[in-house]
């Protein structure tokens, strides 16, 4: 009854969505061929695909519970998205970008005289080096530039140059929109120090984005995610569904213990998406249990 092609006494002529020529198609879509969201909401119920948009709501609510097996606390919204880690960390900076800029210029009724001042543009990226072109990638794709801070080199291992993040956040943090972080990398590269990098985040309110790619498996960085929601900003992290959740290339999960930030990602993302990597997922988690 969510469709109003269900409505009593209401004939609907044609249907010009869910038509699949090809059986095995339908098939290799379990007859699913709706997908989820509608244009203007991506975890939006889909009238249409009442089953689709039961099993995005089940999927989630097992994907919460993959975290929390994880040893990820706290985490208030989870959401799924058909698109591999770096179009997810664009579409995340898309997001904290326009929930920042939209306010560009601040027009103020003064004496009948419009003044309109404009603000400085966040649209800077302050990225600790990591040497996957995805990463980099990602920051240009959402329309913003990176400042990119090489690591140091202490004994065998390059870490995060925290007082160089510092200093550049001391004296740029009104055109900086976010640090982005990475947890999961390869040596001599050593997960980058979230919880430093969140105190200062916090320090010099700007946001937190945190690339955890495969680091889902590794207690370890859970329990440094915790620690960094304590001690300052985490503003949402990203994982592949790939390589965390044994299932084929195609879908990411971003998640966040703060609710308005997930809201603006789902109404940012254009359109209807594929349910095919949620699928995927949710068999997944059924076969594979706790
Ligand atoms: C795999 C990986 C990416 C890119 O992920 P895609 O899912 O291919 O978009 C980005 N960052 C890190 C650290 C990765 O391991």
């Amino acid at each position: 009854m969510m469709d109003t092609n269900n409505f009593e006494g209401k004939i609907g002529v044609g249907e010009r969505e869910g038509r699949v020529f090809s059986s095995l198609v339908a098939k290799r879509h379990y007859y699913m061929s709706h997908g989820i969201g509608r244009s203007g909401d991506i975890r939006a119920e889909q009238p249409k695909a009442a089953g689709s948009s039961l099993m995005l709501k089940l999927t989630e609510y097992l994907v919460r519970d993959v975290l929390s097996i994880c040893g990820y606390q706290k985490l208030k919204e989870v959401m799924i998205v058909p698109l591999a880690t770096g179009m997810s960390i664009s579409l995340v900076l898309s997001a904290l970008k326009s929930s920042v800029n939209s306010t560009e210029n601040k027009t103020e009724n003064t004496n009948e005289i419009t003044v309109t001042s404009p603000v400085k543009q966040k649209k800077y990226v302050l990225w600790p080096r990591i040497d996957q072109k995805t990463c980099l990638k990602c920051i240009y794709t959402s329309g913003l530039e990176a400042i990119v801070v090489e690591n140091i080199l202490i004994g065998d291992a390059l870490r995060t140059d925290c007082a160089q993040i510092e200093s550049i956040l001391a004296t740029r943090n009104d055109e900086i929109l976010c640090v982005l972080s990475t947890t999961s990398c390869f040596a001599p590269r050593v997960p980058d120090d979230i919880e430093k990098i969140a105190e200062l985040c916090k320090k010099y309110s700007v946001f937190h984005v945190i690339n955890n790619a495969y680091g889902l498996q590794c207690s370890k960085i859970a329990n440094s995610v915790n620690q960094a929601h304590k001690k300052g900003t985490v503003s949402c992290l990203i994982s592949s569904t790939d390589k965390n959740l044994l299932v084929p290339v195609g879908g990411s999960l971003i998640y966040s213990r703060d609710k308005k930030i997930i809201d603006t990602i789902t109404q940012i993302y254009p359109g209807r998406a594929s349910a095919g990597p949620i699928i995927d997922v949710f068999i997944t988690l059924l076969s594979m249990g706790k």
